[in-house]
């Protein structure tokens, strides 16, 4: 059943104006727990994504000309905006999203610490001398903002993966046209509202909500556009990445089949945990989600048992339920597509030994929960081996080797993290060198990263030019001029 209560109609941001889109229609989000309407957006439509375009085009024309530190001042601001209202929107985050209460709140605190990080790299973003074989020339380089930028984003971090594009983006003398995926429209909302109020000039930032197929195609195609910065889907990336212009800049933050690798010598415990941290927390739904666990042959059974034992204590809930681990999928959609993946296992002969059922009684029934599951005897070419499911399924593969096993993990379209648990230093160092990922944790989990190190994946995880996060990212923002100075007469 569907309960709505108060449940508010929010606008676009358009040239500084929270306005109704020319569609005349709304659509709603919903909490994941229990269906309730969360709240009402505009469902925009092509002449809404032209006008937030052509403001932003407007807007460039004198932000790209503002001093680095005011730009800086304006973060911080939004910052301490959304530090000041933590608990509200981390409870907002929670109710679209369905993560845990703790999860939100890391997740604010964190997109915070964005913020300012940006505001304080934005500084730093020089160009440099180049050696003139001319002594009367001067030849240097200096970076410049590329004009509009075009955000992209998913729904499972819904608030730090906007603010890790668009604070860089802004620091650097961007405009942004800020497009949020359309089940968590809410929180996004609330960053573009603390930095419209903490004094972004009309323009700079525009925020238009609705469905991909009605905004897309200006989204990504129109000319003024000049970078599109996308993380979502690896089909929806391919498909973005066929339609920009050549002289569009694209970054693309796509899929991940992530391998944890255990080997004979792991604490089994900690892998254990790596394993439920990396698999099950925020329910599966990370991009750089553990879903492949590659196990040593001697140490098989034993860290099966270990896992189901731990997985079996985890307790699922709705996220704002005090004491949750595990909160709902995301949407109806991602219910339906965990379910099938774990048909598709058991069809291909894979043994399911816990979980994988969907709960629908009491207060489960109406949200979309499914308990984590576990598969044994796995084969490397089967579909849940191969394909992203992105949901808490892990799959857990029998190795006779270390070389066999870093071969399985290679041995997928993805590349976006990966992990390994052991004490041996040589493999450690091997593993390094020998893995195609483009994060690698050692005795870590496949998830989480720092905000002041580059992320990104290889292969078909991500575009391989740029990377988010850390210095580097500002890069993606930025193009290079070289000056050659001379002098009429000396
Ligand atoms: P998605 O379906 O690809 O959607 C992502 C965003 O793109 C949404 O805002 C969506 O709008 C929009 N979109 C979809 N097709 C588009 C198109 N043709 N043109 C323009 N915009 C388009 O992905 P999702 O289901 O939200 O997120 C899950 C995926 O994201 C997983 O594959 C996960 O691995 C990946 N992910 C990657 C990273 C990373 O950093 N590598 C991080 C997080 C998630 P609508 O919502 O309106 O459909």
């Amino acid at each position: 059943m569907t309960i709505e209560t108060a449940v508010h109609t929010y606008n676009n941001l358009i040239d500084g104006q929270w306005v109704a889109s020319a569609s005349g229609e709304t659509f709603h989000s919903t909490n994941p727990a229990n269906n309730d309407i969360v709240a009402r957006f505009q469902s925009s439509v092509s002449v809404d994504v032209i006008r937030a375009i052509e403001a932003a085009e407007r807007a460039f024309q004198t932000w790209q000309h503002v001093s680095p530190s005011k730009r800086a001042e304006i973060l911080y601001k939004a910052a301490d905006w959304l530090e000041a209202g933590l608990e509200a929107y981390a409870e907002e985050l929670t109710r679209e999203e369905g993560k845990t209460l703790a999860s939100s709140r890391m997740e604010v605190r964190r997109s915070a610490q964005t913020l300012r990080y940006y505001a304080s790299e934005g500084l730093n973003v020089a160009g440099e001398t180049i050696p003139s074989d001319d002594a009367t020339t001067f030849v240097y380089t200096k970076k410049e903002p590329l004009g509009v930028v075009t955000v992209i984003t998913p729904w499972n971090f819904p608030l730090s993966i906007p603010v890790r594009k668009i604070a860089p983006a802004l620091v650097t003398g961007n405009t942004v046209v800020f497009k949020p995926a359309s089940d968590t429209p809410l929180i996004a909302l609330r960053l573009v509202e603390a930095l419209h109020d903490a004094g972004l000039p009309a323009g700079v930032i525009n925020f238009v909500t609705g469905s991909a197929s009605k905004t897309g195609v200006p989204l990504v195609t129109h000319p003024a556009v000049k970078a599109v910065t996308f993380t979502g889907s690896t089909a929806a990336g391919e498909k973005i990445n066929q339609s920009v212009r050549l002289s569009t800049r694209v970054q693309l933050e796509l899929g991940g089949k992530n391998p944890l690798i255990v080997m004979e010598d792991a604490d089994i415990g900690q892998a254990a945990e790596l394993a439920i941290k990396g698999g099950f927390e925020l329910t599966g739904q990370a991009c750089t989600g553990t879903s492949r666990v590659i196990v040593m042959d001697s140490v098989h059974d034993r860290f099966l048992d270990e896992l189901v034992a731990r997985t079996r204590r985890l307790s699922i809930g709705g996220g704002l339920e005090h004491g949750t681990e595990v909160g709902p999928l995301a949407n109806a959609s991602q219910l339906r597509n965990v379910l099938d993946y774990i048909a598709i296992g058991k069809s291909e002969g894979a043994e399911l030994v816990f979980g994988g059922e969907q709960l629908t009684n009491g207060s489960y029934a109406d949200g979309f929960f499914v308990t984590p599951a576990i598969f044994a005897n796995v084969k490397p070419d089967m579909r849940i081996a191969q394909e992203e499911i992105f949901g808490p399924v892990i799959s857990v593969i029998r190795v006779r080797s270390y070389q066999e096993a870093l071969q399985i993990a290679n041995d997928v379209q993805y590349g976006l993290s990966a992990a390994i648990c052991t004490r041996d230093q040589n493999r450690i160092q091997h593993f390094i060198h020998n893995i195609v990922a483009g994060v690698v944790k050692v005795n870590r989990p496949t998830t989480g990263n720092a905000i002041n190190a580059p992320f990104g994946g290889m292969k078909m995880s991500s575009t391989a030019t740029y990377r988010e996060s850390g210095r580097g990212a500002l890069d993606f923002y930025t193009q290079i001029k070289t000056v050659y100075h001379g002098v009429q007469s000396v």
